[in-house]
């Protein structure tokens, strides 16, 4: 099979040939339709996260269709369409995994990460990290759900009951985020990179009541914020927007190192916090809920082959809601 992938920090991912693997018990073998790019794998091909497994096929926003059951599997035969997230193994065992946290279990495995990934032509995935993919969705509408809908639907949840709502960078969780948020009844405020008026734009055409650069203030105190953009400098400015008692959501697994800050803008009981992977109920409920928004992703698609060119893309900004690789 063709794969894209990825032998070292701070190299271009490598076109390849290899063989399809093959299913081990409890596990489904898929023919990838769409793989949608994350900025997440622009941090592990740019050596910001540290310990990927080399070498690695990168991709964990991945819709395909199961073509062989490895032993044991009864709940996907081959033909069901499912989805591949980020978390693809955990270890059942560990305080996490008993306390309903199993996105920050010790020993957990990510697709893309510390497991082969989706920028290739066939994946295996273990079978109880897979799921079903709403019928409304062709492959590639929905790889974006996979990562940037739920890394997204989880930063939401971690907002509270916010009713005006601040989101920093508008890239491809930020766009399915605002949707999700104005069919909950909430008001959304969107920043973007100062002058990026085309994204301000974008934000406004899903709903935004309000989208400006992101060194200036709204024209309302906001309940909360989550910041998508990887700028450590949004922290404390984010803060400033926040009313007493708010909360603000790093929604992204790096980010440069915050600034330091006058203790004034975190008093009065106001919450920093970060998002860490998903569980699988998550995954559940936002993949139940976003057929019923509707959530619909704007993607850019792109052949498998020009992964490296959609990387730079999305490093310098150029892309508008998600961009997503098919296979063809
Ligand atoms: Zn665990
Ligand atoms: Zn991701």
């Amino acid at each position: 099979m063709n794969a894209m992938v990825f032998l070292g920090a701070r190299q271009r991912l490598r076109q390849t040939k290899l063989p399809v693997p093959q299913p081990a018990a409890g596990q489904v073998l898929v023919k990838v339709g769409a793989c949608a790019v994350c900025r997440t794998d622009l941090h592990v091909v740019d050596g910001e996260l540290s310990s990927p497994k080399l070498p690695l096929v990168p991709g964990h926003e991945i819709v395909g269709r199961v073509t062989e059951s490895g032993e044991g599997v009864t709940h996907f035969k081959p033909g069901d369409r499912v989805g591949i997230p980020w978390l693809g193994w955990t270890c059942g065992e560990c305080s996490f995994c008993r306390s309903q946290r199993e996105n920050l279990c010790d020993r957990a495995k990510f697709t893309g990460y510390t497991l082969d990934g989706g920028y290739a032509e066939y994946i295996v995935a273990d079978a109880r990290f897979c799921f079903r993919i709403p019928d409304s969705y062709s492959d590639a509408e929905a790889a974006p759900l996979l990562c940037a809908g739920l890394i997204g639907y989880r930063s939401l949840k971690k907002a509270g009951d916010a009713s005006r709502l601040g989101i920093y960078g508008f890239g491809a969780a930020a766009h399915i985020v605002a949707q999700v948020a104005r069919h909950q009844g909430r008001q959304v405020f969107a920043f973007t990179r100062p002058g990026d008026s085309a994204a301000q734009q974008f934000a406004k055409s899903l709903g935004a009541a309000w989208a400006g650069d992101s060194t200036s203030s709204p024209p309302e105190t906001l309940d909360a914020a989550i910041i998508f953009a990887p700028a450590g400098e949004l922290v404390p400015q984010a803060l400033r927007t926040v009313r007493k008692g708010g909360t603000v959501v790093c929604g992204g697994i790096h980010m440069s190192d915050i600034p330091s800050f006058p203790y004034s803008v975190l008093w009065e009981e106001r919450t920093v916090c970060s998002v860490a992977n998903l569980t699988r109920k998550d995954a559940e409920e936002f993949l139940a809920l976003a057929p019923h928004v509707p959530v619909r992703t704007s993607i850019e698609t792109f052949p498998l082959a020009e992964a490296n060119e959609v990387m730079a893309r999305l490093r310098n900004g150029k892309v508008r809601g998600a961009a997503v690789l098919t296979m063809g």
